[in-house]
């Protein structure tokens, strides 16, 4: 059964998670970094450009996209936490000043959209959020805490969710728990009411164990311990799909005869003009755990020009292109532990030509603790004093 790497041993969680949101920001070298939740990644034309206008007047003129299909703000000046966050709730990007860390949920990209899935997840986006936002006990979550919901291709369940939705057939979803079949099933209409179950159980959980775990993996027996709460099952279990690598790349034909663009960002940056754009092609668009976007619901005479338009910006879409085997983390001049700037350094050599390890699947990184880091195999580039160091497995 396919799982996602868990620690051998469970990490010490002695203070609560850090991880930053956008009120909750991180102070980062360049400036203050927020996250911004977006649920299943789905954003509207006006969300994109509030967030556009945002990155422009307040940040460093970019988002970045985050491998949970969030979005990040940096270079914000002290004090602008306050402005950020009263223009994302008007622009409906902060429903919830509680609850707004624990809303990470991956949906399968294109659900309901092409044929793929047995379900439509996007009816189930909307009510987990919402069930989240509206039980208090769930502010209690970490902000680590993943929820992914799978339409049956297989494309999230395996990207390391605590608690997960996988369509087995369109009348039965199955709860994955860390990555494993829990056993318990659900009718689709059903399934989002388990999925919420399970996020209290893995709290309550957490509170018999004494512990203070960020993810259910953590947890002595997390995953058995959070099914039987649940009332367990006994039945057989499913193989749940290994993670891709990359995400679809190019142009997509829906059910209903139009077509999605999917694009990759180069190191998942967006910048504030790009974000402009997809507002301008897309009643709404959709953010990939794999640093692309989707721009679904084109015509078919307007696909070509759309598709021009975003190439021109530096959006990918060719699934052979080597910014596809290329992640970095922040590096200079956003992170102060930084030995190089490394997106810099990635850029010049994808332009190049000389990517290091002929070409590999590869991660930059500025020191040694590799953040960032993509599941699966990936060759490490890595910053030293004296240049860069390349780890190949
Ligand atoms: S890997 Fe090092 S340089 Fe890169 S973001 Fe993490 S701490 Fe900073």
């Amino acid at each position: 059964m396919s799982s996602p790497a868990l620690p051998a041993a469970a990490p010490s969680r002695d203070r609560v998670d850090a991880c930053p949101g956008a009120l909750q920001t991180h102070a980062a070298a360049d400036g203050g970094l927020a996250r911004v939740r977006v649920p299943g990644g789905t954003l509207d034309a006006e969300q994109l450009r509030a967030l556009a206008a945002a990155a422009r007047e307040l940040g460093d003129g970019h988002l970045e996209l985050t491998s949970r299909g969030n979005l990040q703000l940096r270079g914000l000046a002290p004090g602008a936490e306050a402005e950020l966050g009263a223009r994302l709730a008007d622009a409906g990007l902060l429903p919830s000043e509680t609850h707004e860390r624990v809303r990470n949920v991956l949906a399968s990209t294109l659900s309901g959209r092409t044929a793929a899935g047995h379900v439509d997840v996007r009816p189930w986006v909307r009510d987990l959020d919402a069930g989240l936002r509206a039980d208090p006990v769930l502010a209690g979550l970490p902000g680590r805490f993943l929820a992914t919901l799978d339409d049956g291709r297989g494309d999230v369940a395996g990207l390391g969710g605590d608690v997960g939705l996988l369509a087995l057939s369109p009348g039965t979803v199955a709860l994955i728990l860390a990555g494993t079949d829990s056993g318990l099933r659900a009718a689709p209409a059903d399934a989002v009411a388990l999925a919420l179950a399970a996020a209290r159980a893995f709290l309550a959980e957490r509170v018999d164990q004494g512990s203070s775990a960020w993810r259910l993996a953590e947890l002595t027996d997390g995953p058995a311990r959070v099914a039987a709460r649940l009332g367990g099952q006994d039945g057989p279990r499913v193989r749940v799909p290994e993670a891709p690598v990359t995400g679809p790349v190019g142009a997509a034909g829906q059910l209903d005869g139009r077509t999605a663009l999917i694009g990759v960002l180069p190191l998942g940056r967006l910048s504030a003009d790009q974000a402009d754009m997809l507002a301008r092609l897309a009643a709404e668009v959709q953010l990939t755990p794999w640093r692309s976007v989707v721009v679904p619901d084109l015509a078919e005479d307007a696909v070509d020009d759309a598709a021009v338009d975003l190439f021109r910006t530096g959006v990918v879409f060719d699934e052979a292109s080597p910014w596809l085997q290329v992640t970095t983390c922040a590096g200079r001049p956003g992170c102060a532990k930084a030995l190089a700037d490394v997106r810099a350094d990635a850029t010049a050599a994808v332009r190049a030509g000389t990517l290091p390890a002929d070409g590999a699947r590869q991660h930059w990184v500025g020191c040694e603790r590799r953040c960032g880091r993509p599941q699966g195999d990936v060759v490490d580039v890595v910053a030293t004093p004296t240049g860069y160091r390349i780890e190949e497995d």
